[in-house]
């Protein structure tokens, strides 16, 4: 099958699947309000939709499906939709990515269905912190959460931490140590300025300069690992051998290379994390057509696609948050609660 290429040559090939809206916590670079509008019930994918779908994405090219949120393990019976993408031999790797809350409960079911990977969001390693960051007490679920993933028997897991200026860039070193013993690597996000991170300022912003130059102070010499591949994160290796990475998405983005896209739990399919709209596939899904006509909907798209986000955003020399409140109330859409990150 000859890839399919968008108007820069990416492959469509990494589909990141929102399963829900909602979270249980309140991130302040993400979800800073208590309340938002939320999607409406009726219109949240079915499991059987999302795998008619999946289907068409694997005819095309896709290998690679994470699913996200919000947060996903507040969607019942999730284990039933991994069940049911594990069992397509298409989709060589199936990831999820938690913020850990409820994972302990889940991990061994998850397991059991199939799931391949999980990726869990923890930003600091301190509770009182944990809960100004996210304002619920949850942090000892989230520990709890990534001793099960280990028991559990999944390798391959992820720490995802978002470093902020003032808030947790002092503890750095103590995540990668903290990730040895849950056997999982560790990875440093640039704080970005998408979607409901309405109080983000370049300021606040932690470079990937910045934070190699602070690890070489603990560590010492810090190598890069070479490896071709489209996926975001740059990984690095310590003197003993540990491997992490960061995700430089604000000041060094991966456009260039870019084969992800993001389906909204409502079946809104985003070819750019910064992408104003999306394209609707729930709609001529539910009107039934075929799934040739699907196929033809996502090929043309893709193929028209020239999107360089986070490339863009580099540009503005007066960056501010990308959008704000008001028209975030206008069309949740724009969170990045929605787009799952
Ligand atoms: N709730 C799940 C979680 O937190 O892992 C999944 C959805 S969350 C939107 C996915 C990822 O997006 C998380 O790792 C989160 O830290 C990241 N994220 C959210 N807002 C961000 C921001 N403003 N800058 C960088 N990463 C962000
Ligand atoms: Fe935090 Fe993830 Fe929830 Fe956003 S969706 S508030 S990043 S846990
Ligand atoms: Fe891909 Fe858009 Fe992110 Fe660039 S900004 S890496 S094109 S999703």
């Amino acid at each position: 099958m000859t890839p399919l290429s968008d108007t820069f040559g990416r492959a469509l090939r990494n589909l990141r699947i929102s399963v829900t809206d909602r979270c249980n916590l309140r991130c302040q670079y993400c979800m800073p309000e208590e309340d938002y509008v939320w999607l409406a019930r009726e219109n949240i994918l079915q499991f059987e939709e999302v795998g008619a779908l999946v289907d068409v994405f694997a005819d095309l090219g896709v290998d690679k499906v994470r699913l996200t949120g919000g947060e996903p393990l507040l969607r019942r019976d999730l284990a039933d939709l991994v069940q049911l993408l594990a069992r397509k031999p298409r989709i060589r790797d199936l990831a999820l990515t938690t913020n850990g809350v409820l994972l302990a409960e889940r991990a061994p079911a998850l397991r059991a269905a199939g799931l391949h990977r999980v990726t869990v969001s923890l930003d600091t390693l301190r509770p009182e912190r944990f809960r100004a960051l996210t304002r619920r007490p949850s942090h000892a679920q989230v520990l709890e959460g990534l001793r099960a993933v280990s028991a559990a028997g999944f390798s391959g897991t992820k720490v995802d931490t978002v470093v902020m200026r003032g808030v947790n860039e002092d503890e750095l070193a103590d995540l990668i140590e903290y990730g040895k013993t849950v056997a999982a690597e560790v990875r440093f996000i640039e704080y970005m300025d998408v979607g409901g991170a309405t109080r983000w300022s370049m300021e606040a912003v932690v470079s990937r300069a910045e934070m190699l130059k602070s690890l070489e102070r603990r560590y010492g010499r810090i190598d890069p690992v070479v490896e071709p591949s489209a996926a975001p994160a740059d990984r690095y290796r310590l003197p003993d051998g540990t491997v992490f990475g960061i995700i430089s998405s604000t000041t060094a983005p991966f456009c260039e290379s870019c084969d992800r896209s993001r389906l909204t739990a409502d079946g809104l399919w985003y070819l750019c994390l910064y992408a104003l709209r999306g394209i609707d596939l729930r709609g001529p899904l539910r009107q039934g057509v075929s799934a040739a006509e699907l196929k033809a909907l996502i090929t043309g798209s893709w193929r028209a696609r020239d999107d360089r986000g986070a490339e863009e955003r580099l540009r503005n020399r007066h960056r501010t948050p990308l959008i704000a409140l008001t028209e975030l109330k206008r069309d949740p859409h724009l969170e990045m609660h929605t787009r799952g990150g």
